[in-house]
This record gives C-alpha cells, structure tokens and sequence, in this order.
C-alpha cells in the first residue's frame, strides 16, 4: 500500500533543503501542500516538479479522507506546509492520526524546524524544554502562559507574529520577573538573522521602540532561583513564634 511522507522544507535558506527530502518530493505521487503557490514557487526553485493537492487547515478535515484513500490504493503522499515541519504550529496533524488508524505507514523525514533552530542558539539549557507554539490572541489568555513559563524550570518557546510581539512582550514583562534573561530570534537562516538577547525588560523596551520587523521565535530562559532553604537557626525561631502564637 501507500505510505505518507512528512517533509520539512526550508525556513528562509533554500540550502537548506536535503537531499532525501529533494528525492521524496520528486518521487511522490502527490505532494500535499499546504499553499500551492507558495509551494509551487519553492519547487520550481529546487527543481522538483511534481503533482501537487492543497492541504490546509480549512479543508484538513474534507480532505484528509480523500488522502488516505489514495494511499490505501498505493500512492505515496509527500506532505509539506509553507516552510520548516508539517505538524509543528502547521496542518498535518489529523492526516498523521487518520494513517495511523489505518495503518498507513507514516515517514517522517528530519529538516529544518525554526524552534530547534532558535533554542539551539539561544544559549538556555535545551533540557528540559516547553514548545507553546502560538499564544493566544488576548492578554489576558496570555498571562497565564507566561505565568508557567516564569515558574518553568527549563526554556520556553513560542512563535509571535511581528505585529503583534510587541504587545506581547509588554504583556509578558508584566508578568514574568523584570530580570529574567530571554531571545528574541529573528529571521533565521535568512539574510537579517539576528538574536537580541538580554532581560525580559530590556527585550521588550527594545521592541516598543523599534517596530519588530520578520519572523520571531521567543524564548525564556529556565527558571533557576534557589528553593528558599532555611537554616536550622532560622527553622527553630520559626517553630518557636508558630509555638508563642498559639
Ligand atoms: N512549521 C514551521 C516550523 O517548523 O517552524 C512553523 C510554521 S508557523 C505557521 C510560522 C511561524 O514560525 C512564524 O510566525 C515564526 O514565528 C516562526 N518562523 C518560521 N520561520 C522562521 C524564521 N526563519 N525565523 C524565525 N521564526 C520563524
């Protein structure tokens, strides 16, 4: 029978395509693309021409059964979304569940993913980490997001859009301790990569007076405050007060 093939695809630097993913995408009956166009404008740049079917977040639902039912009649599917993993904050998710439940043989290739890109230069210890993914829109739903990542005793990550980091990050410095170390990861791979690293505060002053401009990958680093440890001392004077009040 069929199989399915998760494909990552660069995140900016066309290079960063591999050679198995090239052969995959090539020898696919079907790509499955999450935007065509843009898709079709990648392929043609690294050569590859081959049948493609839109696969989105809108029609995953519709077309996920179609899908299978090609590869149950024997075609390899390759699945790619815009840029870096499928699956990762990109559709792909229910396709993978469906192969599963109908044994369909499901081949993940490795490749380029913006969070492992952005956690690996971060500097922050990367075990353990959490990957968020997008935050919710609203500050409010935000804050308790930055709440566990403040109490977090490994790297937090997240993906902002750049019109809207700013405003997150305000959100974020009123939560999180003012001199806690983060990264703002810009425009990996690309030609205007940059880090800017410093304290929740200074990172985010620096964005509310230059507008962040590309993508952005977040991270904070590990909690690593102490666990406050009283002295046998302190302990006793403690028990002793606890004993006068009563
Ligand atoms: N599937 C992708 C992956 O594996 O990283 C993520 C897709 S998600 C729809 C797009 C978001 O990923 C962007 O808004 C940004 O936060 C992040 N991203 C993607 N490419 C990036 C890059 N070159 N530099 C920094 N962040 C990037």
């Amino acid at each position: 029978s069929g199989k399915l093939y998760l494909v990552p695809t660069p995140i900016g630097n066309l290079e960063d395509i591999t050679i198995r993913a090239k052969k995959v995408l090539t020898n696919a009956d079907y790509i499955a693309a999450e935007d065509t166009r843009t898709s079709g404008i990648l392929l043609e740049k690294i050569g590859v021409h081959n049948r493609m079917i839109s696969f989105h977040k809108y029609n995953s639902k519709e077309r996920a059964p179609e899908l299978i039912k090609l590869m149950q009649d024997g075609a390899t599917i390759a699945e790619i979304s815009d840029a870096g993993m499928p699956v990762i904050s990109d559709p792909g998710y229910i396709l993978v569940q469906e192969c599963i439940k109908n044994n369909i043989p499901v081949v993940p290739l490795p490749g380029p993913s913006a969070f492992a890109t952005a956690l690996i230069a971060s500097g922050f210890d990367a075990q353990p980490f959490t990957y968020y993914g997008f935050l919710p829109r609203k500050s409010s739903e935000q804050k308790p997001y930055f709440k566990q990542m403040s109490d977090f005793r490994g790297t937090s990550i997240f993906y902002e859009a750049p019109h809207r980091l700013a405003k997150t990050l305000k959100t974020l410095a009123s939560v999180l301790p003012a001199d806690r170390q983060m990264v703002a990861a810009r425009e990996l791979t690309k030609i205007h990569e940059e880090f800017v690293r410093g304290t929740v505060s200074e990172v985010s002053d620096y964005f509310a007076e230059n507008a962040p401009r590309g993508e952005f990958v977040i991270l904070i680093s590990p909690n690593t405050e102490e666990a406050k440890q009283l002295s046998w001392k302190e302990l006793i004077a403690l028990v002793n007060d606890l004993v006068d009040q009563g």
